[in-house]
């Protein structure tokens, strides 16, 4: 009998605010801040739509990640920014501290509970891309990021992106694009720690072209996506 399924969603990027306590690390900083380096526009959205729908758990961090990146592991390169790379051992210890296990603790033990009770972890990272990075143009609307060597995630992003076809047939959707899926990220750590097919961790990334344009095709969008994701769901969420 197939297990129970236990949707759990995050953002990982939804905001650009800074604590207090670490602004002056940010003076002449403030455009690099408000670019899409400094947050994903619309992905916050995206995932409180997401939870509503799906009456899943949230968690969601409004703090830069020119702060501390959540999706980032300890001891990549670009775990914090220009911003806060040059502050004290310290000062960095403390934001990890303080901005980033808390995070990154929570979603674990969350999963790690919900798989102890015999339930299928079901965890989408709800995030957004800029439309052009280094004068390419990224030729998606949205993004499904997966890990293809677990055939759980594999197969819910197939069919996630087939049930799209059907519910909005002029959205471009790509599978491990622009980003490939097993790259360092929450979502890879995650995978380390809990086994295919119990925990499936998908990035959902949404080119900021939608959310910024305005109009009616973001609410659209949003609205295709869940009503997709539905519908993978209950055939079995791909599990096989
Ligand atoms: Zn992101």
């Amino acid at each position: 009998m197939a297990r129970e399924i236990h949707v759990l969603i995050t953002c990982e990027h939804g905001g650009n605010r800074v604590p207090k306590a670490y602004r002056a690390l940010f003076h002449g900083h403030e455009a690099l801040l408000a670019s899409h380096r400094g947050y994903d526009p619309g992905a916050l959205t995206l995932a409180r739509e997401l939870a509503r729908h799906f009456e899943a758990p949230l968690r969601v961090a409004t703090v830069s990640r020119l702060l501390i990146d959540l999706n980032r592991s300890i001891g990549h390169p670009r775990l914090y920014s220009e911003a806060t790379r040059p502050a004290p051992e310290a000062v960095r210890r403390q934001i990890l501290a303080r901005h980033y296990l808390p995070y990154r603790d929570e979603v674990e033990a969350h999963i790690a509970g919900a798989l102890e009770r015999g339930l299928r972890v079901i965890h989408i990272c709800a995030h957004s891309f800029t439309p052009v990075l280094d004068g390419e143009v990224r030729r998606a609307d949205v993004g499904l990021l997966y890990d293809p060597r677990r055939p759980g995630e594999a197969a819910l992003c197939r069919r996630w992106q087939a049930a799209l076809r059907a519910e909005a047939p002029g959205l471009r959707v790509r599978r491990n694009y622009p980003y490939r899926g097993q790259s360092d990220g929450f979502t890879a750590y995650l995978r380390r720690r809990f086994p295919d097919p119990g925990y499936a961790g998908i990035e959902l990334e949404v080119n900021q072209r939608l959310v910024l344009q305005g109009g009616r095709r973001w609410p659209a969008t949003r609205g295709a996506l869940i009503r997709a994701l539905q519908r993978c769901l209950d055939v079995g969420a791909g599990g096989s």
